[in-house]
């Protein structure tokens, strides 16, 4: 079996990137994002209670993503493994994610990275083609503040571990594709 974590800022490419690494290898693709855009939709319980904190840019509970992505991971699918986007974005949630691997495989971290100019350039245009209601500039800019207090932190939790693999993110989807699938063939 093999997990990964599709990692980085808002705006960095996880979503595109992690959508066709799943189809390649064989990966469950699970969001957070999405999924709690999916409960915002439907207006659940959890949806209620987390629509302003993500129309905000801030970060939902721990306990409501660990809750969420447990009852994905204990699903038994057909995939060969995971790949998570959005998730982890704490040093709890990623501690969290361990524990619920630990009988699996402990997920390697692929780390897009772009520099923050592009980041606001890309956000501002999906904003204006998805009118994703978080993609405004004020919800970007703490989007983005937030990786920095909260997410980045990760990146040495995993490069300690010797589970960090980063490349370049800018580019065409193509291009940057082509790099994340050179890295994976090294370790295959
Ligand atoms: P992006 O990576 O562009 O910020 P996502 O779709 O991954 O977009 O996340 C959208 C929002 O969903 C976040 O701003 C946050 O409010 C919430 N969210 C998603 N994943 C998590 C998580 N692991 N922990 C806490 N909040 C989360």
């Amino acid at each position: 079996m093999f997990n990964f974590i599709i990692f980085g800022p808002p705006g960095a490419g996880k979503g595109t990137q992690a959508e066709k690494l799943a189809i390649a290898l064989n990966l469950l693709h699970l969001s957070t994002g999405a999924l709690l855009r999916e409960e915002v939709s439907r207006q659940t319980n959890i949806g209620q209670r987390v629509q302003d904190i993500m129309a905000k840019g801030s970060l939902v509970n721990d306990e409501i993503v660990d809750e969420i992505i447990k009852n994905q991971v204990t699903i038994d699918g057909r995939n060969a493994g995971f790949i998570f986007d959005g998730y982890p974005r704490t040093i709890n949630q990623a501690k969290n994610l361990d524990v619920l691997l630990a009988a699996k495989a402990l997920p390697l971290i692929l780390n897009l990275e772009v520099n923050v100019d592009e980041l606001i350039k890309r956000l501002v245009l999906r904003g204006q083609a998805l009118g994703r209601t978080d993609d405004n500039e004020e919800t970007i800019k703490n989007r983005l503040f937030v990786y920095e207090q909260e997410t980045r932190p990760l990146l040495d939790f995993y490069a300690h571990q010797k589970r960090l693999i980063s490349v370049n993110g800018q580019g065409t989807i193509e291009e940057v594709y082509g790099r994340l699938e050179n890295e994976i063939e090294k370790i295959k």
